[in-house]
């Protein structure tokens, strides 16, 4: 399917969008975020979000000191996100996007249980689906919620913004003569150990043919110009 045909996408959002470096929020960046968001809704395309935590904790590196352990860490790192996802639909509802949220966990807050029947009522009304507290168990980041999410509401592709232009052979940062790969297959990815997504969520987007996006972050209107090919990107799919 051609890009431009997309009917809804699903965006993951690391929670390092939203702050500058640091842990937290910075206004400017949510802004960038919400619009961002917004442009590829105007684009008459139908957005999910899943929510990352990384501007707040994340289970791994929490747990790498020896205080709490991976299971507590975890719980910790999926809570960030739903800290995340209300600030969030609090911006995106104040610029008149009509979003809820959905979660696997139990929530207070007018969250949403996150099923297949609440996500179908959702995505035929045309809604704005924000994805938080990942899967609701420990051992997962949000890149496996985000293929699950996909899938759920039936999304044409999957974003991913990272901190490079896309997917390279070998880590540019470290090689000089790294390639930079404008496709290329799941298995290459998993084969190859390429960090862009964990191998869980590669293998999921592989066995329910989700298309994966990877593009620069740092790109203004990065979503909408990754999905039209206005920047460079990289995109993960079958052979
Ligand atoms: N997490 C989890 N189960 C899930 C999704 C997330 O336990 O299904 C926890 C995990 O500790 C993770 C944290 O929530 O590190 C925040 O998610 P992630 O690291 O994916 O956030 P991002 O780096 O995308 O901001």
């Amino acid at each position: 399917m051609l890009a431009m045909n997309f009917r809804r996408v699903l965006i993951k959002i690391s929670g390092e969008l939203f702050s500058s470096g640091n842990n937290g929020f910075h206004n400017d960046r949510l802004n960038d975020v919400c619009n961002n968001i917004i442009n590829v809704i105007s684009s008459g395309i139908d957005v999910s979000l899943v929510v990352g935590g990384g501007n707040i904790i994340r289970g791994r590196e929490f747990q790498d000191g020896g205080i709490i352990k991976r299971e507590t860490a975890d719980s910790i790192g999926m809570l960030a996100t739903v800290i995340n996802g209300i600030m969030l639909r609090e911006m995106l509802l104040a610029r008149n996007v009509d979003c809820a949220i959905a979660s696997a966990l139990d929530l207070p807050f007018d969250i949403k249980k996150l099923n297949p029947f609440v996500v179908d009522r959702l995505v035929n009304e045309h809604k704005t689906i924000i994805i938080v507290g990942g899967l609701g168990l420990p051992y997962f980041s949000t890149d496996t919620i985000s293929v699950v999410g996909a899938s759920l509401s039936h999304c044409d592709a999957i974003l991913k913004a990272t901190n490079t232009d896309g997917v390279y052979d070998m880590d540019p940062n470290k090689y000089d003569d790294a390639q930079h790969l404008d496709w290329l297959t799941y298995d290459f990815a998993i084969e190859h150990n390429l960090q862009v997504m964990d191998e869980t969520a590669f293998l999921l987007a592989r066995n329910l043919k989700k298309p994966i996006y990877v593009f620069s972050a740092f790109e203004k209107n990065c979503f909408i110009r990754a999905i039209n090919g206005e920047i460079r990107r990289s995109i993960v799919s079958e052979k």
